[in-house]
């Protein structure tokens, strides 16, 4: 038994219904109160009746007793507005600081075993990896699955907005431009996001527009401002990107950001910040208001299409400048990556210009994108998938992510919705 527990069962009034307190007043309980996780006593506002006699006041909840001692309640005036006190087993009687003696109500005759049961059940210690519920998650009905999900999905895409509010006030509320850098972040992955987005804004989006109907140019720009192009090369191409940054460097007097920040170590060659800008310098140069143009695409696979988009020629055998690969391959983005850009980047960006613009179409359509494609396939998801449940499309697949992070990890159970319908599972007869 924990306090915790002992909260959440007056919380839920999981007690039966007949309650009378240790010296044998009957016990009913109208509210059972505000919980309350500060400074002071458990629950406020609560209202009973103790013998026939209507109360109104807080509650305060002990695993024994004697702990009200321990915590020197009795010289806290603070507690004087107690109207009972509920133990899990009664060892001694206390006084509020007043003297007045506090009926006290002991749980443990009033709590069904099969709800304790099912409580120790979700917090015996892990012996493998698997979802510490996995055993009852079956039982555990559909509907209250998918409105956990839904919950969940939205708080995930709430989870992930940190990088999009941050952006948006450093733009000074420019959604256009907290696209382009929120993009090029995204890029970037987990490895280069940071320079990526250092990138994006030491290169002015206005300077890009101009340059929009020129890949090649705009290429040669965001190489340029990414310090890629310094030094001496062999091949015709690189050789001319470098002369068209110079030309427009001089005119627009930029400042090019370090290349030794980019790490191409441990990386998917695929992945390398050379194909990676190029890739975003052709997203970049398909559209000039990119955030206009993704907010009139409400379809998932359209998206996917904007996104998924292709290096220049001379990347399709090579890695590096002056260095040719033996292998000749169009360096597309990629369909997943794609979708995880829309996933991580496009979603939580539409979902804050919902909530900041207080128009709720956008958030729901931001819901709505998730829902239109495929679940990820990782290790958590196949863990979810062995207790039987597996996520129909993305917008399951992130609300179990959340879950698992955020809740089983750490074994927040009793805030879980699926592990309220596991402790409540009890027979009925109390
Ligand atoms: S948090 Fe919920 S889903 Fe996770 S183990 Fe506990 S009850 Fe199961």
């Amino acid at each position: 038994m924990t306090e915790a527990f002992l909260h959440y069962i007056w919380q839920h009034q999981m007690v039966a219904r007949t309650l009378a307190t240790t010296d044998g007043q009957p016990v009913a309980v109208h509210r059972a109160g505000d919980l309350n996780r500060d400074a002071g006593p458990d629950f406020f506002n609560s209202h009973l009746a103790i013998g026939g006699v209507e109360w109104v006041g807080n509650i305060e909840v002990h695993l024994r007793s004697s702990d009200w001692n321990a915590h020197r309640h009795t010289q806290d005036p603070a507690y004087n507005n107690v109207i009972l006190h509920v133990v899990y087993e009664h060892d001694c009687d206390i006084r509020l600081q007043n003297g007045i003696v506090p009926p006290t109500l002991e749980l443990r005759r009033f709590i069904h075993p099969a709800l304790v049961a099912n409580y120790d059940t979700l917090m015996e210690p892990a012996t493998d990896d698997s979802i510490p519920c996995a055993q009852r998650l079956p039982q555990v009905p559909g509907f209250i699955v998918d409105s956990a999900l839904e919950r969940l999905v939205v708080e995930r895409i709430e989870s992930k907005s940190k990088d999009v509010r941050r952006l948006l006030e450093e733009s000074r509320g420019s959604w256009e431009q907290t696209c382009y850098w929120l993009m090029a972040r995204y890029f970037g992955g987990k490895v280069n996001a940071l320079p990526f987005e250092l990138l994006a804004k030491a290169t002015d989006q206005r300077l890009l527009a101009r340059w929009k109907d020129n890949p090649q140019r705009i290429e040669a720009l965001l190489l340029g401002q990414a310090g890629l192009l310094e030094g001496y090369f062999e091949d015709d191409y690189p050789r001319q990107l470098q002369a068209d940054y110079e030309a427009l460097r001089d005119g627009a007097y930029l400042q090019p950001i370090d290349g030794y920040l980019w790490r191409f170590f441990r990386l998917r060659p695929s992945a390398f910040p050379t194909i990676r800008i190029s890739q975003f310098a052709h997203l970049v140069s398909s559209s000039s208001n990119l955030f206009s143009t993704l907010l009139d695409t409400p379809e998932a696979d359209r998206l996917e299409r904007l996104f998924d988009c292709q290096a220049s020629p001379y990347w399709e055998n090579h890695y590096h400048f002056d260095q040719p690969t033996s292998r000749s391959t169009v360096k597309r983005l990629g369909r997943m990556q794609a979708q995880l850009l829309v996933i991580n980047a496009w979603v939580p960006l539409l979902f804050v210009y919902g909530d900041v613009r207080g128009q709720q179409q956008y958030k729901e359509q931001a819901v709505g994108l998730l829902a239109q494609l495929p679940p990820e396939d990782n290790a958590i998801l196949r863990r979810f998938q062995a207790a039987g449940l597996t996520p129909a499309n993305a917008a399951q697949s992130q609300a179990l992510l959340q879950l698992h992070n955020n809740y089983c990890l750490n074994r927040q159970c009793l805030q879980c919705r699926i592990g309220h319908s596991i402790i409540k599972q009890i027979p009925k007869e109390l």
